[in-house]
């Protein structure tokens, strides 16, 4: 489903084809593959000899080291991109680890948000933000920035781009970080960690703003 879905959004955002491509070969292989192996590291072995030659070429050059993406997360470190897909498909079945975790931080295995997905609840929208690893959702208060906590509405700005009607982005004034808000009853077909890194443009814009993101996809963005 997750690489039906990035092979979709790389045909309607070309912009963001590259990746989408890449995290779509590499769904699939997982999906192949997971069973064969019970450790997350020689699959990510398995994952860059497969489609390392598809990535980007730091990417292509760096091993892939599971332990030390789980234990010090980097996401700017090559050996992350293929570490972190790999792990990932351990995580998303893992037990709560951390069920007294900071508001910010995933209660399953307590790593950072990657953004955040509006619920229809009630009369409103219920916020969730989902992790940057295990993807697991968990709730968080409506207009609070989820780096520094910030609450004042002054200092909490939403921006959304025409192409991209199922999203907005968060910006706080107050420590300058951004988070995507993603809206799946606007783009029913949606999967949120898959959707998210359709959102080149508003990156873009934010980080033209001087924003940086609570935690960059596996995009580096
Ligand atoms: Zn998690
Ligand atoms: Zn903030």
């Amino acid at each position: 489903m997750r690489a039906a879905r990035a092979r979709h959004l790389a045909a309607r955002y070309p912009q963001s084809a590259e990746v989408l491509e890449l995290v779509a070969a590499a769904y699939e292989l997982i999906g192949d593959l997971q069973h064969k192996f019970s450790e997350a590291q020689p699959l990510a072995d398995r994952l860059h000899a497969a489609l390392g030659g598809r990535a980007p070429e730091p990417v292509r050059d760096a091993v892939p080291s599971v332990e030390t993406y789980y234990n010090s997360p980097n996401p700017f470190d090559p050996a992350s991109f293929f570490a972190r897909l790999a792990l990932e498909a351990w995580a998303r079945h893992a037990p709560l680890q951390f069920p007294n975790a900071a508001p910010n931080e995933c209660p399953r295995c307590g790593h950072a948000p990657q953004l955040g997905v509006l619920r229809q609840s009630g009369n409103g929208d219920a916020l969730f933000l989902a992790c940057s690893l295990c993807r697991h959702e968990w709730p968080f208060r409506r207009t609070t920035c989820p780096e520094c906590a910030e609450t004042d509405p002054e200092r909490l700005s939403y921006y959304s781009a025409e192409t991209l009607p199922f999203a907005q982005t968060q910006t706080c004034q107050s420590c300058n970080a951004y988070i995507h808000l993603l809206s799946p009853e606007r783009e029913l077909e949606m999967i949120p960690e898959v959707d998210e890194l359709a959102l080149l443009p508003l990156d873009v814009w934010a980080q033209e703003q001087g924003f940086h993101k609570v935690w960059p996809n596996l995009a580096g963005l």
